[in-house]
């Protein structure tokens, strides 16, 4: 379906049959739809005057009645560790954060699906942001496109080789939009990403759509953050909607069906909330049966936060109990925490005065 939140309908999101679909509809020819659809991907074409294989004729009309116009960037920020954070604003005033993550072997962007969070969990800061709508599959990719701009423009020769759907937003509850955009982006005549780069994750929606994103093969993280319901209850809503149990099950049939070879879980360490040994021991034997990695994540702080992040000394015992029942785990290290980009950080400037 065509982006309606833009002033001219955006092409940036049309899978190939949804853009054929508008072609012929304004009288233009499958022909058409062929050449102009690589030059939106593959050539990342942010105008018709470029496609110069097309009739001028046929340029106009594609000017006149759609774009391919990138969303205002009003702010973007360069972390000390050369983490990028970008804000933003597309042509209805709403804003997004996207987070690019450059390493020595990878570069990853870290996605936003939705402006604001419905989903309330208690120690981020960009759920205390109202939900304000699904972005569009075109406003999905145009956060891609973005940092590709970026990256074409300057000296550094960088292509983005990993996705993270970790930005602002549920993923799982804008599944339509996010399925368009990863076809586009998992497509090996568009952004052919690979499966194994691209991972998705979730604070724990376990709907029929997971069941349909296994079928993409891409990889599945969940954000878990405490050993047994009762804390969890406290720390993230859904759970109470969702418990445990059932987010374990559908861990173990996602890795069934997407082929994967582990579900990551993420553990975002709050010092005497869910750091203890004890919850460690729980954590270890609630994931005894199941091929996965755990992350811990440090607390990055945010002004307003209740919690407190755990010491290292504390994380590394937590890490070593993990360890030593056979979990594969590790410590994420935390990127661009000054400019407010990392996990958990993201949120507008709108409401963030
Ligand atoms: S952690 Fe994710 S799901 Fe939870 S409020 Fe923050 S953005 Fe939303």
């Amino acid at each position: 379906m065509l982006n309606r939140s833009w002033c001219t309908p955006s092409l940036l999101g049309l899978t190939f049959a949804a853009l054929e679909r508008e072609f012929l509809e304004i009288g233009l020819t499958k022909l058409d739809a062929k050449r102009v659809f690589p030059w939106i991907h593959m050539k990342c074409a942010s105008s018709f005057d470029v496609m110069t294989d097309l009739p001028h004729k046929i340029r106009s009309i594609l000017e006149e009645k759609f774009s391919l116009e990138r969303p205002k960037c009003c702010n973007l920020q360069k972390s000390s560790d050369g983490t990028q954070k970008a804000l933003l604003e597309f042509p209805d005033g709403h804003q997004i954060e996207t987070v690019f993550i450059p390493d020595e072997k990878r570069n990853t962007v870290c996605l936003s699906a939705q402006v604001g969070c419905a989903m309330g969990c208690k120690f981020c800061n960009t759920g205390r942001q109202q939900f304000s709508r699904n972005l569009t599959a075109s406003e999905i990719m145009a956060q891609v496109f973005f940092w590709k701009d970026l990256l074409l423009e300057s000296s550094e020769q960088r292509n983005l080789t990993n996705l993270v759907f970790m930005g602002m937003g549920e993923p799982m509850l804008n599944a339509e939009n996010l399925f368009s955009a990863l076809e586009l982006l998992l497509g090996e005549k568009t952004h052919n990403f690979s499966r194994s780069k691209v991972t998705v994750s979730t604070a724990g929606i376990i709907e029929e759509d997971l069941l349909k994103l296994a079928q993409f093969g891409v990889k599945l993280a969940i954000s878990l953050h405490a050993p047994n319901d009762a804390k969890r209850n406290e720390l993230m809503p859904i759970n109470k909607k969702y418990c445990i149990e059932t987010v374990l099950n559908a861990a173990k049939e996602y890795l069934r069906l997407s082929n994967t070879e582990h579900i990551t879980f993420e553990y975002l360490l709050l010092y005497g909330v869910n750091d203890s040994d004890d919850d460690a021991r729980q954590l270890a034997k609630l994931l005894a049966n199941i091929h996965c990695k755990v992350n811990l994540i440090m607390f990055n702080s945010w002004s307003g936060s209740i919690f407190m992040g755990s010491p290292r000394a504390r994380a590394d015992a937590f890490l070593l109990i993990l360890l030593s029942k056979g979990i594969r785990t590790m410590v994420r290290k935390s990127r661009g925490d000054d400019i407010l980009a990392a996990c958990g950080q993201l949120k507008t400037s709108l409401t963030n005065q």
